[in-house]
């Protein structure tokens, strides 16, 4: 059978980390009111803390705006004080949720929490039954990067973090070179299409082509209206995972309809 020629809805996510409180949803009505007035070919989530997800399920944007939590636990319940499950994200009325961001693979004593693949494997399976979409992320350091590991990383990160079945329904891969995560610094497009076609070709060989050119692959790191157009034109991009312009519904805006559709 020929695999079909690739053509993906692209996703902008916005990340929001451990930003916001209640008050700062206005920004997403604002947000709302400004994807209203523009067109854009992209499906739109944004990823909020866990005590936003229900609240912003609540405002109703339904698909112009998806609701997404960032993290959940890899059990569907037990004895995890602290933790959320991804039935009880959706629950809340989340569709998305990210596993294995850099800032939660990072060491406990970095601030992170030191997920290992395995560990990001059993919360997107815990996010497949649960009917949740998954944005896993994989990137590589920049000390990887300088000592010429990144495939080796980026790799093994993938074959390790992904279940046995995928398909482009559920899961979405953000690749993140942790090295322009938050710092200003951001892949080259060149270097964002080397890594993203060096992936598809990945999930091509694990899952068949007709899952590696359906799959969506998104480019996160310091995404910015100014850089957005660039990278989102590369061939095997298709969309971005944003943190910091999330924020901000005119940066966040400005990166959406940059994408291509
Ligand atoms: C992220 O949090 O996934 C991210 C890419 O952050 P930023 O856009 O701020 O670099």
């Amino acid at each position: 059978m020929t695999a079909p020629t690739k053509k993906i809805k692209p996703l902008v996510a916005g990340n929001w980390k451990m930003h916001g409180t209640g008050s700062h949803l206005r920004e997403l009505g604002r947000l709302n009111t400004s994807l209203s007035k523009h067109k854009f070919g992209c499906d739109v989530a944004v990823c909020v803390p866990a005590t936003l997800v229900h609240r912003l399920s609540a405002m109703k944007f339904g698909a112009k705006i998806m609701t997404g939590g960032q993290d959940c636990h890899g059990a569907q319940k037990g004895a995890h004080t602290g933790d959320v499950s991804a039935d009880m994200l959706k629950d809340a009325g989340a569709k998305w949720v990210i596993v294995g961001h850099s800032e939660r693979r990072a060491e406990v004593k970095r601030g992170g929490h030191g997920e290992t693949s395995k560990l990001v494997r059993e919360k997107v399976l815990a996010a497949q039954m649960a009917g949740l979409r998954s944005i896993v992320c994989v990137g590589e350091t920049l000390a990887e990067r300088k000592s010429g590991d990144t495939l080796k990383v980026v790799g093994a990160q993938l074959r390790q973090s992904l279940p046995d079945t995928c398909s482009a329904g559920d899961i979405v891969i953000a690749y993140e070179p942790v090295w322009a995560i938050g710092t200003g610094e951001t892949a080259s497009p060149a270097q964002a299409q080397e890594m993203h076609a060096f992936i598809r070709n990945l999930i091509s060989k694990a899952y068949g082509e007709v899952v590696g050119n359906s799959i969506s692959i998104l480019y996160g790191g310091s995404v910015k209206p100014a850089n957005a157009e660039e990278i989102f034109s590369k061939a095997d991009v298709d969309g971005g995972l944003i943190g910091g312009a999330s924020l901000k519904s005119a940066d966040f805006t400005a990166i959406v309809t940059a994408s291509k559709s």
